[in-house]
């Protein structure tokens, strides 16, 4: 029947339109309150050495529990928080919440945290990283930042500019999702990375083994050539890992290897202790 009437169909489409725009203003009205109210935490997801089993560090993973509607994935909220500029002062918690935790863990394994393209290029971001660095006492060594090729296809001179100026504090930098951008390869050429992240999608289960192999590998001479590490995200299987083993990659993350978790979780299982009892004044975060 709804064939046989477009104009109702336009119609109902438009009335569902709303309610999505109504619903999307909504939760941005929400997140403006998300971080006083302490609704937003940091899960935790283990990265793997290889061939040896052992922790490299943890990737810090944003998530918001809304009180009415329970905890929203980062894909839907990001999205938001960067319309408004909102991206800001949560990017900028974020930081500062993964340091002053990481810099209470024993062994002082690195943590990883990622940055939105708007944070990249809006902040005066070398100058967060230095202050947030200071503030916490964390080693710069211990720190990554993951960003994707899109964080720096949006001004490709500022974005060399900033990354020489982060690294000169000796952080990292990990191109995070490799592969799945509009031009990996140039990006690579273009910019200094310590580490590059294979997009997960490269791993999904649908794909052929060999295909896949053929793709780790050339990531894999890359980062020889470049001299940097490569990590392998999204490994759910036994398979997937020994794989990795095979080919030489260096590094994992992914379900099989550990999922994201609260702090308490991993001090739970015994992979970190805290020195003096974890960060001071835990959840009254002082931004300024
Ligand atoms: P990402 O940085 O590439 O993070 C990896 C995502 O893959 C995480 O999703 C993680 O939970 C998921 N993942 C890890 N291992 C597996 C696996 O074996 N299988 C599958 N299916 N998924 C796996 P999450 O936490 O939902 O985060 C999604 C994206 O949101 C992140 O992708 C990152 O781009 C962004 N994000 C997360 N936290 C932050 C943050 O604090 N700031 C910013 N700007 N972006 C963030
Ligand atoms: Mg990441
Ligand atoms: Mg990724
Ligand atoms: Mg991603």
């Amino acid at each position: 029947r709804a064939k046989s009437n477009p104009l109702q169909r336009i119609c109902f489409y438009e009335a569902g339109m709303d309610e999505r725009i109504r619903e999307r203003r909504a939760l941005a009205a929400d997140l403006r309150d998300a971080i006083s109210h302490n609704q937003l935490t940091l899960h935790y997801q283990v990265q793997t050495i290889v061939s040896t089993g052992r922790i490299r560090g943890y990737e810090a993973l944003l998530r918001w529990n809304h009180p009415r509607l329970g905890q929203i994935p980062p894909s839907e909220f990001i999205p938001l928080a960067e319309e408004s500029g909102l991206i800001l002062s949560i990017g900028e918690w974020v930081l500062y919440t993964a340091c002053r935790e990481a810099v209470t863990w024993e062994p002082p394994y690195t943590i990883a945290v990622n940055l939105s393209a708007v944070q990249f290029i809006n902040a005066d971001l070398p100058e967060i990283v230095r202050k947030v660095l200071a503030e916490t006492g964390l080693a710069p060594e211990r720190l990554e930042l993951e960003l994707t090729e899109s964080t720096i296809f949006a001004d490709r001179e500022r974005s060399l500019d900033l990354l020489r100026q982060i690294r000169a504090l000796k952080v990292s930098i990990a191109l995070d999702d490799f592969g799945t951008g509009y031009s990996s390869l140039d990006t690579l050429r273009s910019f200094t990375f310590d580490r590059i992240k294979i997009d997960r999608s490269f791993f999904s289960a649908s794909e052929a083994t060999t295909q896949t192999t053929a793709i780790i590998r050339a990531v894999l001479a890359l980062g020889k050539s470049f001299g940097i590490p490569v990590m392998a995200e999204g490994i759910e299987t036994y398979d997937q890992l020994s794989m990795l083993n095979v080919e030489g990659c260096e590094e994992a993350q992914g379900f099989l290897l550990g999922h994201p978790v609260t702090v308490d979780d991993i001090i739970r299982k015994g992979q970190i202790a805290r020195l003096n009892g974890g960060p001071d004044g835990a959840g009254a975060v002082d931004m300024r």
